[in-house]
């Protein structure tokens, strides 16, 4: 019955955020698959970028590099120092631009090349994580994913639809309460409105249309 009663809310704070977000800018990896198509190797390195990153500084890095490699064999032969100037503005730049190479040579040594299209095999690259894997399911092969990045844990506890301490055990509750179809859109909408009004430090809960559904859980400053 819980569980009925928070797959429910689920879906209609969903709902409300649909209407919500409709003029905020999207997350980065959707406004890869806007710029790009449903391209796996750009997903894959845009998600790479933005590990520890703002999408701010992810973006521009991302669009900038794929001026000059949009495959691994393209990337492989930029040099390294070319490849640590244009993600500059991300953190980690050198150890990404390094991580960078080494992915693309995985993909050409055991997958011909291609990004795979399972969890398994995303998760046996090394530096390839499962909120990466995820991501690149959900917005490049189009499967139905959750992807728990730290707006989705945070914002997830405070709804009080989890109670959790890692995102790992968030990604198995959430998978339990909320129904497969809604998935990405979940993701979508809360990594948005985690950039856009639900904030790590003071969130906007006056001004917030969750407000009603949410039981701001760990909550102690809000505007
Ligand atoms: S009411 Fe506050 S804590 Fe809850 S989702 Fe809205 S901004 Fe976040």
């Amino acid at each position: 019955m819980a569980d009925r009663a928070d797959r429910d809310r689920a879906i209609k704070i969903i709902d409300i955020l649909k209407r919500a977000t409709k003029n905020m800018p999207v997350p980065a990896a959707v406004a890869i698959r806007k710029e790009y198509g449903k391209d796996p190797f750009l997903m894959l390195i845009s998600c790479l970028l933005s590990l520890r990153a703002k999408d701010t500084a992810s973006l521009p890095a991302s669009q900038a590099l794929f001026k000059r490699a949009r495959t691994p064999q393209e990337l492989l032969a930029l040099p390294l120092r070319q490849i640590e100037q244009t993600i500059y503005s991300v953190g980690f730049y050198r150890s990404k631009a390094k991580r960078l190479k080494t992915v693309s040579q995985e993909l050409i040594d055991r997958f011909k090349g291609k990004v795979p299209d399972t969890y398994q095999e995303l998760i046996s690259i090394k530096g390839v994580g499962p909120k990466t894997a995820h991501l690149v399911l959900g917005e490049a092969f189009d499967k139905q994913e959750l992807y728990v990045d730290i707006h989705v844990h945070r914002i997830s506890n405070r709804l009080g639809l989890v109670k959790t301490k890692k995102p790992e055990e968030t990604q198995i509750e959430l998978e339990r309460i909320i129904p497969r179809e809604y998935w990405n859109d979940y993701c979508r909408l809360i990594v948005t409105w985690g950039q856009n009004i639900c904030g790590p430090i003071s969130p906007f809960c006056s001004e917030c249309p969750l407000y009603k559904e949410c039981k701001r859980v760990g909550v102690t400053r809000s505007r």
